[in-house]
């Protein structure tokens, strides 16, 4: 699905951005209570049951990614493990707690920022993505940016970063220097699980880290 097609999505399920309207607000079928949902999650609607890949066959669940609607910061990594499709969350395994002490080391909570992927779907056996995957979710991600629109942008490991930073240099060469994405302030940082493997890499990425917060911190 392409933005263009994403935003009159949104608008025929009743998102408007005027101000007199609720954004997104949909009459729940089984309460008769409205249910104030924000355009994020009218688009996480528009996911939960997309097949424009083949990632759709295998999956248990999308993972379309979570976290405050509005933050500063946006981690991206490169698509759901077997907790994450099996749960529909984002970052929940291992390297989820890793990253969150990452999180937690520059004094940001797993609520305040916002944790989705380039793919929302499990790519089998947790191989890469493959551009005929990567290419037709970019909406969702391109939308989610468009919608939360944080001050920074943090790409996750190399596939995210290769395809945020649109060059496909090793990530040893990408991490911790500034790139932009659509105008966004990007930081590739080494994937939380490549830390798992390679604590000796934590120190780089304590580096990084700082960079991010000093950033944030001037914004
Ligand atoms: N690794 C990722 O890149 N994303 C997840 O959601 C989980 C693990």
């Amino acid at each position: 699905m392409r933005a263009r097609d994403i935003s009159r999505f949104l608008k025929d399920m009743g998102w408007r951005s005027s101000p007199v309207a609720q954004p997104g607000a949909v009459r729940s079928p089984v309460a008769e209570t409205v249910v104030d949902d924000g355009p994020l999650e009218v688009l996480a609607r528009s996911a939960a049951d997309c097949t424009l890949c083949r990632l759709s066959e295998k999956r248990h669940k999308v993972v379309f990614g979570e976290g405050d609607a509005h933050a500063a910061v946006m981690f991206i990594g490169e698509g759901p493990g077997a907790q994450e499709d099996r749960t529909g969350r984002p970052f929940v395994g291992q390297a989820g707690q890793l990253l969150e002490r990452m999180l937690f080391a520059i004094g940001l909570r797993r609520d305040q920022v916002y944790i989705t992927n380039i793919v929302k779907c499990r790519p089998p056996g947790n191989r890469d993505p493959k551009e005929d995957e990567v290419a037709p979710c970019a909406p969702y991600l391109d939308q989610q940016i468009e919608l939360i629109a944080p001050t920074v942008l943090v790409a996750l490991g190399k596939p995210a970063s290769h395809r945020l930073t649109g060059t496909t240099k090793p990530i040893g060469a990408l991490r911790g220097r500034w790139a932009s994405y659509k105008g966004t302030p990007l930081m590739p940082l080494f994937h939380p699980a490549y830390l798992l493997r390679t604590p000796s890499a934590k120190r780089e990425a304590w580096e990084d880290l700082k960079k991010i917060k000093q950033r944030l911190d001037s914004a």
